[in-house]
Parts: structure tokens; sequence; C-alpha cells
């Protein structure tokens, strides 16, 4: 079961020429037309499934520059700016409010790393600051009494509502002239001289100057039938949303074991923080030179499993002809099951800190597959192995809230407009160099 999104209306007669054609309706490909459209360059969202189905609307919905990768943090800064300008001027709404964001410190060392991130975060101009224990308690009075150190707290970051944004995005997007296709798979590119000239759909061909793949947790296989390498894997999260349960914190809070953010309806999105799982895969051999590095730092937190996951992705075929349906027409929505054990542990632990959600009652729980990199940024950029393909992909697990900004920069590269922001961190390159 996944959140009930807001619906577009689907357009139905897939056009023969555009510039751009974008592969995946989540909100990275929206922002991506959104921005496009606005520039006057012709784009059209091929989703295989329902817009936002997969992980746009099952996230936290944290927009925050709050303990980003430094590198991250000129994407987060510009994406918070839209999502203030489009208050007011999308015409829409996507829930979005900066009610600022809290990661509490519980060890020395993490308030020395917290400490050394604030530093080099303020250099670049993000607003936040420690709390010491005092300062904590009056911002949140709620919580039990606790051996928290103190916290890093940034009052301008925000949230947004994952199951309204997408949709919200992509109507502003259909009256600057973008179009979308919903159920509408892409199972190839078409290539001449060297270079994409455009795409196989499951309902007919589509000529178009560039395409961008921003396929989520699919990429890696929609990459390695053009004989690209993209090193990706999937990792499993969990979430549980509360029933309403007023008087509760504004704040959006991250413990080491648990999470949570209000919601607009007045209940909660609860997860445990440092819990997700690693099904083990035939990708996980493929790319375990790449992740290996990687482990001990941003992965350090993984629970691996061998399951069925195994089985199913051995059999998947690497090639198809593109006449036939493939894989992404036997699965139009990725919907992994949610981890009842952890979702318990989450709820253990913030009633442990917080005994105002002891009476929680649970709505709803979910799943999703977030699509991690080795270096867990994403890839945002053209892939000089093949001109006309840009990759927009691999957020590993927050691309929600940079997603406007990130829409903005495969805009401005394919428009050949100055780049909201460096483009440099994010080239695809960089995996065949660490290689
Ligand atoms: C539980 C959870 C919590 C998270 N919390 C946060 C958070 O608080 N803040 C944050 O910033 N980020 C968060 N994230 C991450 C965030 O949700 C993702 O980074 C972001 O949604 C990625 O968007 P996307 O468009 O790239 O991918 P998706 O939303 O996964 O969309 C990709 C789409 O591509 C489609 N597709 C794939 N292949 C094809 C094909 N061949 N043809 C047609 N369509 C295709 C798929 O059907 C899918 O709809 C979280 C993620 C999860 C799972």
């Amino acid at each position: 079961m996944y959140p009930h999104i807001q619906m577009i209306n689907s357009d139905t007669h897939l056009p023969t020429h555009v510039d751009v054609a974008i592969i995946g309706g989540g909100i990275i490909g929206v922002c991506t037309a959104y921005f496009l459209a606005a520039r006057g360059v012709s784009a059209v969202v091929l989703e295989k499934g329902r817009l936002a189905a997969e992980q746009s609307s099952r996230n936290w919905g944290w927009c925050r520059t709050l303990g980003r990768d430094l590198a991250e943090i000129p994407l987060a800064m510009a994406s918070l700016k839209i999502w203030d300008d489009w208050q007011t001027t999308l015409g829409e709404d996507t829930g979005f409010q900066r009610s600022g964001i809290l990661y509490v410190c519980e060890s020395a060392r993490q308030q020395a790393e917290q400490a050394h991130w604030l530093r080099a975060a303020s250099a670049q101009g993000v607003v936040a600051r420690e709390l010491d224990p005092v300062q904590l308690r009056q911002l949140l009075p709620q919580a039990a009494r606790h051996h928290w150190l103190g916290a890093l707290h940034a009052p301008e970051d925000g949230r947004a509502e994952p199951h309204m944004a997408t949709a919200a995005i992509a109507r502003a997007a259909q009256r600057l002239g973008a179009r979308f296709h919903e159920q509408c798979a892409v199972r190839g590119l078409i290539r001449e001289a060297g270079r994409v000239s455009g795409v196989v759909t499951e309902h007919g061909e589509l000529r178009c100057a560039s395409v961008v793949l921003a396929g989520g947790a699919w990429s890696s296989l929609f990459c390695r039938t053009l004989g690209i390498r993209l090193p990706q894997l999937k990792v499993i999260a969990s979430v549980l949303r509360t029933a309403p349960m007023p008087g509760g914190p504004e704040l959006a809070v991250g413990a080491h074991d648990f999470a949570f953010r209000k919601r607009r309806d007045g209940g909660y999105t609860i997860a445990q923080r440092s819990a997700n799982i690693a099904p083990i895969t035939p990708d996980s051999f493929r790319y375990l030179a790449d992740f290996l590095p990687a482990l001990a730092r941003q992965y350090r937190e993984l629970r691996v499993r061998l399951g069925r996951q195994f089985i199913d992705e051995w059999r998947l075929p690497t090639h198809w002809s593109p006449d036939r349906p493939g894989p992404f027409e036997a699965l139009r929505v990725l919907d992994p099951q949610p981890d009842r054990a952890i979702l318990a542990e989450a709820r253990r632990a913030l009633c442990r800190h917080f005994p105002f959600f002891e009476g929680l009652q649970v709505s709803q729980t979910w799943a999703g597959a977030m699509d991690a990199t080795p270096d867990a940024l994403p890839v945002i950029g053209p892939v000089a192995e093949l001109p006309g393909l840009f990759l927009s992909t691999g957020y590993s697990g927050h691309g929600f809230g940079i997603a406007p900004g990130a829409g903005a920069l495969m805009a401005d590269l394919i428009s050949g407009q100055v780049p909201v922001v460096s483009p440099y961190p994010f080239r695809f390159e960089r995996f065949s160099r660490a290689r």
C-alpha cells in the first residue's frame, strides 16, 4: 500500500516529436519538465505507472540543508528558494512550509561531527545553530528527560507534502506546455549517427533531441540495456503515518533511531532513521567494488537481507526487443513491503523520548526503494559516451527536497544557460574515474 496521491489529467496522444523526452514521472522528472517548459523547451514526461507512485510520494517530506553533504548544499539552498517562490508563483499547493528541522546530539563524537559540519555549512550560507540541553528543552518541551547533549537546529529548513507536491508541480508544468503520459513505459532509445534521436515507448516511437533518464531505482537497469554502467543499488526504507495528533511538535526531528515530522493533516510521518534494508541482488555483486569504500561511511547502518528479490532480479532480462513488453511494463509500481520490526523499533524509541506519541494510532504503513549511489550523491548531467542522453538519478534517499534545484539545473544544462549551481559534484564520469 502506498500513500494516496493527488492525480493529474494524463495526456492521451503521444506527440511524434519534442525537444526533450523525460523517462520517469517522479518529482525529479516533473521538476525537469517544469523548468524546461518555463524556458520554452518542449518536454514530455513518460511514466510507466502513475506520477509519483514510487519514491516521490513515499518519502518523509523533509526539505533540508541540515546534515547534507557539503557538495549538495548549493543545490539544497537553491531548492529552498524555489519551494518558497512556488508558494506565490506556482498557482498550486505543494504543502511547503519552513517549519524547521532539528537533529538531536547523542554522543561527544556526534557533537564534534555536528560542530565541524556547522562551521563548513555556515560558510556556504546555511542558517543553523547548535543548541545546548536547556535550549533544546525550550524548543521541544514535549521531549522526556533525556541524556541528549544538545542539538543542531536549522530553523529555515522545511517540509512539503509528498502526496501533493509532484502532481502540483506537474499541473503547473502542463499550463506551461509540458506533457505527461502515465502508463507509458519507455522500452529503449533510438540512436542515429552516434547520438540519441528518440525513445521507443509501449505506445509507439517519439523523436527528440535529448532524453533525460529520471528513472529512480530503475535507472541502472535502463542504462545497462544501453551498455552504460551506472552503479546504483536499491535500499528499502519503511515508514508509518499516524492519525491526527493535536498539540504535537511542529519541528521535524531526527535522532539515531527515530525521525518524525508533522503532516498537513495533523498526523505524523514516522520512521527508524538508522535502519534501512539492502536486499542482496545480482547488482550487489555487480557493483560491490564501487560500494565497498562507502559501506563504512554513508551506508554503515544498512541491514543486509537475502530474499526473493535476488531470484526476481536474477531472472530480469538485460536485453529485450523494443517491440515487446519488457520489465518496466511487468512492474508498473515498485511497492516493497514495509518492515514491521523496524517500524516497531522506531515507535518504541520515539515513545521513550516523546511520551506524547504513546497513544498514536497507525493509519498506514509503506516502504519505498531508494536509488543509492556509491558516494550518496546524485548524477545530474550528460553521458559523454552517448550524446543526447542526460541522467538525473541516484538521489540516495534525499532527492525530494532538492528536486526543484535539480530540475532547474538539468534545464540549464540542456538549454545551454548558466547553471543555477555548479554541476561538477554530480558529473557521471566520477564513477568511471573512481573505478
Ligand atoms: C522512505 C523514504 C523517505 C525519504 N525521505 C526523504 C526526505 O525526507 N527528503 C528528501 O529530500 N528525500 C527523501 N527521500 C528520497 C526521495 O523520495 C527521492 O530521492 C526522490 O523522490 C527521487 O525522485 P525520482 O523522481 O528520482 O524517483 P521516483 O520518485 O522513484 O520516480 C522514478 C519514476 O521513474 C519511473 N520509471 C522508471 N523507469 C521507467 C521507464 N523505463 N519508463 C517509464 N517510467 C519509468 C518509475 O515508475 C518512477 O515513477 C526518501 C525516500 C524514501 C523511500
